[in-house]
């Protein structure tokens, strides 16, 4: 039975508790906040991408209706390359979609030896990756599915711990990677510290072919008017002398389309040559039409600022309204604590040890889906169970305000339920 600390529940409030959960249960909701996806509000912003006119070429004439061009257009690798703090020439515009590209590096890394190896990945006894936790899904599917095993790295309030990182980096030549959502990271909306940074880029690694994922999925993303810089991870590898380090990914689904935005791969000239190698094979060039609607829509890093303040004020009410009912709700009764980002899709709540799983059923069972408790850990298994990941981007706001107070009230019921059994 899960332990809550705290002053013991009284018969009255577990009643009150049972009553308000029935009375939410009765109004039969069907709300979802389960995953970051634009709403079509944010789409519609991004709508004079369908309208563009002119002549499919790019700015050094090339007919873009035809095959070729592997590294992407370059106007818009230059649009991107500040947000990502990646020299335009080392940044390539690729598909559809960043996971796909940070799922072929882990195939291309297991099946061709990456620069710095020894050998390729698949031919090593055994492979693992470090998992800042709480953290993205997708990222440990990926791993789950090639066999990788994956080690969870306490996430603090400036990135992964790193006192961890590096002891567990050193210690063993079959660490070959670290997951890292630098900025407003899926689900904490953590930014990385300077620091933090540059004892990744520095650190003392067994493996000689050790790999950052630097998976910069959020980096314009901001929800205020400050916007939040990290450190160049690129820039601090080399100078700490290890240039291949870092692979960094990039993409414009949650700014344009998502599903049908462009996607980015930056590293160092080594990498980019061995990646490039890699995906001549695998394709005859990207979507060069889909990457020129981007930048006649963009137009440049000003027009992409732009465009995300725009977004930012569809997207900031609701992030504003799930901390206003939270605190109004839960402040000071102990059962929750949860994130306030400046940016990113996600807010993260936690609450008592033992309890995630429980909330995240009896909201179901009120008609309000989350994420599934244990997602933002590997294997889908939250030890202390008490993650729960909110995506409060794609309802209404009348909706995110409705399955916020839903959710408090399965938290309150959680909450009285365990006490009492204590
Ligand atoms: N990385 C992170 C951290 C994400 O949150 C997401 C989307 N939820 C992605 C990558 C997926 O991006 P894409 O659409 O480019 O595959």
């Amino acid at each position: 039975m899960p332990q809550l600390k705290g002053i013991p529940v009284t018969v009255d409030e577990l009643h009150r508790a049972r009553q308000d959960y029935d009375a939410l249960v009765g109004r039969g909701l069907k709300l979802d906040l389960t995953r970051g996806k634009p709403s079509p509000r944010q789409l519609d912003l991004a709508n004079g991408m369908l309208d563009q006119q002119g002549a499919p070429v790019s700015a050094d004439g090339v007919d873009l209706r035809n095959y070729g061009g592997l590294e992407g257009l370059p106007e818009l690798r230059a649009i991107f390359a500040g947000a990502l703090q990646v020299p335009a020439g080392q940044l390539l515009a690729a598909g559809n979609s960043s996971l796909e590209l940070m799922h072929d590096a882990i195939v291309f890394a297991l099946l061709s030896a990456v620069p710095g190896a020894e050998r390729r990945w698949v031919d090593e006894p055994e492979i693992t990756f470090l998992c800042p936790v709480p953290g993205y899904d997708r990222h440990f599917a990926v791993c789950e599915r090639f066999g990788i095993k994956m080690v969870p790295v306490p996430m603090t309030p400036t990135g992964p711990d790193m006192d961890v990182v590096e002891r567990l980096a050193a210690a063993d030549p079959q660490v070959k990677g670290i997951w890292c959502v630098p900025k407003y990271s899926n689900p904490d909306g953590t930014v990385y510290s300077d620091e933090t940074v540059r004892r990744l880029a520095a650190m003392e690694t067994a493996a000689p072919d050790f790999r950052i994922f630097w998976d910069n999925a959020y980096a314009v993303h901001h929800l205020t008017d400050t916007e939040t810089e990290i450190a160049d991870v690129l820039a601090l590898c080399a100078e700490h002398g290890h240039p291949d380090r870092a692979f960094v990914f990039g993409s414009s689904s949650k700014i344009t389309f998502a599903g049908s935005g462009v996607a980015f791969f930056g590293s160092s000239p080594a990498n980019i040559a061995w990646w490039l190698s890699h995906t001549s094979k695998r394709s005859i060039g990207p979507d060069k039409i889909n990457q020129l609607r981007h930048v006649r829509f963009l137009r440049d890093a000003d027009g992409l600022r732009q465009h995300m303040r725009n977004l930012a004020e569809l997207i900031r009410p609701k992030f504003e309204a799930v901390d206003k009912i939270l605190t109004a709700e839960l402040g000071g009764t102990g059962l929750a604590s949860w994130t306030s980002p400046a940016g990113g899709y996600f807010i993260s709540l936690q609450v008592p040890e033992g309890c995630a799983r429980a909330v995240v059923a009896k909201a179901k069972d009120a008609g309000i889906a989350l994420t599934p408790a244990g997602a933002s850990h590997p294997y889908g298994d939250d030890p202390d169970d008490r993650t729960i990941r909110i995506a409060p981007t794609y309802p209404e706001l009348p909706e995110v305000e409705a399955a916020i107070a839903g959710l408090t009230t399965c938290i309150r019921l959680v909450g009285a339920e365990n006490q009492a059994a204590t």
